[in-house]
């Protein structure tokens, strides 16, 4: 399973899972990070954050291959990385792109034509400051958050979400309970289908190559991502519990809270000489 023809690839939720709860630090998951910088293992960062906070953590990270954004609304493929395929995609923000969701502007004129007839208010009716305050993220990440190109985080009175989620399906939309917002995603887009997208792309890269994905995670939205890998991980939620993972065979149920039980998953499933 270990020779030179395999290749592993490592799909990752941020928000709870690599980034921790409070602080948005990963600084607990350095050492796996660098095992697999080490071991030239491509990680994937697999996100409701928009492009425009992805890319100064994919700096910090020293990363450089492709990244899904929105919930699953796009795979960016950098330039100039050497994927065969990408040059076929269209170009956005500088990056080839695979789009899986809709423009933002699409799911604005929902906020506004429907949504605000039930009180849900989106990014886009929210100040820097409001966003800042719901979020804890400081003016400068908070305004990064707000930068997006598909989906819109909303707040919402719990008693009308039905009705907001029966709206946004006769709009094409659909409503993903997120961490701390509810998002408008186009109906046809998670992040398993991006990830599957994504597998896909990598097993045409390396055709001599046989592929093993790990994907880790940590909330209900992160499942249909984590049923499409080989090895997938559920990490502890801020309170010390797993989700529960029914129909999620061979799952690993990592012993720490975010980032502390990321790292364990990553060296126990990839460390000391495998
Ligand atoms: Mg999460």
């Amino acid at each position: 399973m270990h020779d030179a023809a395999t290749q592993w690839v490592v799909f990752t939720d941020l928000d709870d899972t690599l980034l921790d709860e409070q602080t948005y630090s990963w600084s607990a998951a350095r050492s796996g990070l660098e095992l697999l910088a080490g071991r030239s293992i491509p990680l994937v960062l697999v996100t409701s954050k928009t492009l425009a906070e992805v890319e100064p953590l994919r700096r910090d990270m020293r990363l450089d291959g492709p990244f899904i954004v929105e919930n699953g609304a796009a795979v960016f493929v950098p330039p100039d990385s050497g994927w065969p395929e990408a040059t076929d995609l269209p170009e956005v923000a500088g990056y080839r792109c695979r789009l899986f969701g809709r423009p933002y502007a699409e799911a604005r004129r929902f906020m506004a034509s429907q949504a605000a007839r039930l009180g849900a208010r989106g990014f886009g009716d929210m100040t820097i400051d409001e966003i800042s305050a719901r979020t804890a993220l400081p003016a400068d990440a908070a305004g990064r958050a707000a930068e997006r190109l598909f989906t819109e985080p909303c707040a919402v009175e719990p008693d009308r979400l039905a009705e907001l989620d029966a709206l946004a399906r006769r709009a094409g939309f659909r409503i993903l309970e997120g961490g701390r917002f509810y998002h408008v995603v186009a109906a046809g887009q998670d992040k398993g289908a991006a990830v599957r997208w994504l597998i896909a792309a990598y097993q045409r890269r390396w055709p001599g190559r046989r592929i093993i994905t790990v994907g880790v995670g940590d909330s209900p939205n992160d499942l249909d991502f984590l049923s499409v890998v080989d090895a997938p991980v559920i990490v502890r939620r801020p309170d010390g519990t797993h989700i529960r993972t029914d129909g999620l065979p061979q799952v690993l149920l990592a012993a720490g809270i975010g980032p502390a039980g990321w790292n364990l998953a990553i060296h126990r499933l990839l460390g000391d000489g495998r």
